[in-house]
């Protein structure tokens, strides 16, 4: 089988992806989902005109010729309007937030005055308006301000919360089902045998995935058995998406194509123009897709980011998301790229220019997960990139979102 390029396979990893359906969640609850309906303002904001500062309101004919002398009629307080008028040669003592009265067009703020007794002295002249913030000075009720496909982030929650919201539709989380395969695996903590060794991957995969806003349903580690890889995934709970780790070559105990397929999965390739990784399986399985990641850790990890990342965000409907491709600056001269899409484990740190400038990590040997917890991105060298410069700018891929 020829290999397909990444782009061309990655398109059809999201070939007729349509966005999880809505579901209702309390803003307290919603960081890190994305909208799945624009949002509208319920509430006028500021809802009132109201005072920026301590001071007093006051009328701008009044202070128009300083020092000025003015009456003092009461006092609003946030959460305390003054429920009277302020006329002519009158002051209301107010502070921040309150209500501007009727009657009042301008606040004086407080260092700018004396107060004695009932009476205040204006020393310094404010046009009018000065230090009102007017209703509607931030957003008006019907605003639309955040669009669907937003991803809610504490300023967007803040937002969300002051436009009057508290249920509001996300997209559901889409679900992510792994699987470890391999009769050499025991799980994180067990002290490996003769010839055994930790798994890893489906932890760092699920925790991937957990970060790009997937629930992640962990389904333990398959014997190198048909039926066990069977058996074991049967027990994934609604997934839209099932993950194998390892198996997915074509050895002799490489069996979960086989034994997907004899579920009636539909296989959609193999082998991908990348590096690392190259073996790779996607499919579906009823309403699933089936991806089926190497089980080389560092390769399991690229796969997982450069393929099932943009999977998840697809689902999520995710219009902005933070794993998006950058680009940054190189530091060092790079080789010319052979003829797979190279993914380089790099450290991409920020620079006065505000480009970032990028370092591969000293190997890229694809079995050190040392090296890839190092790096914090994946620069990306296209089929047959030449050699480049220091200085040039690159394609990477953040590993921290
Ligand atoms: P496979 O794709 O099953 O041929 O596995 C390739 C290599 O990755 C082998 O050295 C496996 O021991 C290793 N491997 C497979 N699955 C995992 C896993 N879940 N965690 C860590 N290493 C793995
Ligand atoms: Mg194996």
């Amino acid at each position: 089988m020829a290999l397909l390029s990444v782009e061309e396979a990655l398109a059809r990893v999201l070939d007729g992806i349509a966005p999880t359906p809505a579901e209702t969640i309390m803003i307290e609850n919603a960081r890190g989902r994305v909208l799945a309906e624009p949002l509208r303002a319920l509430l006028t904001q500021s809802p009132f005109d109201a005072s920026a500062m301590d001071g007093y309101a006051v009328q701008a004919a009044d202070v128009a010729t300083i020092p000025a002398t003015l009456a003092i009629v009461g006092e609003a307080a946030a959460g305390h309007p003054f429920h009277g008028t302020v006329h002519a040669g009158q002051a209301v003592r107010i502070f921040t937030g309150a209500p501007v009265p009727t009657g009042a067009d301008t606040v004086v703020i407080q260092e700018d005055t004396a107060r004695s007794g009932d009476t205040v002295v204006v020393n310094e002249a404010e046009p009018k308006g000065g230090n009102i913030r007017t209703r509607g000075f931030d957003f008006r009720e019907g605003d639309v301000l955040l669009s669907a496909g937003r991803r809610l982030g504490p300023r967007e929650i803040a937002l969300a919360a002051a436009m009057g919201h508290r249920p509001i539709a996300v997209r559901r989380r889409p679900r992510v089902a792994i699987l470890s395969t391999g009769d050499e695996l025991v799980p994180p903590g067990a002290r490996p045998g003769p010839g055994q060794i930790v798994s890893s991957n489906h932890l760092g995969v699920g925790a991937l995935c957990e970060a790009a806003g997937a629930d992640v349903q962990q389904l333990g580690i398959a014997r190198d058995t048909r039926e066990d890889i069977v058996a074991r995934l049967s027990n994934a709970d609604g997934a839209d998406i099932l993950v194998t780790c390892g198996g997915a070559s074509v050895g002799d105990h490489d069996l979960v194509a086989p034994a997907l397929e004899a579920q009636g999965m539909s296989l959609a390739f193999w082998k991908i123009a990348l590096r690392p990784g190259k073996p790779m399986m996607f499919g579906r399985l009823g309403a699933a897709r089936v991806m089926g990641l190497p089980g080389n850790p560092v390769s399991s990890m690229v796969c997982a980011r450069v393929f099932l990342i943009p999977l998840i965000q697809a689902l999520l409907g995710d219009t902005a998301p933070p794993t998006a491709e950058q680009q940054a600056r190189l530091a060092v001269p790079l080789d010319a790229n052979g003829p797979r899409q190279h993914y380089l484990r790099a450290v991409s740190v920020s620079a006065g220019d505000g480009m970032p400038v990028v370092t591969p990590v000293r190997s890229q040997d694809s079995s050190l997960l040392s090296l890839l917890a190092e790096a914090n991105c994946l620069l990306v060298r296209p089929p047959g990139a030449p050699a480049a410069a220091a200085g040039e700018l690159v394609p990477v891929l953040p590993l921290d979102f």
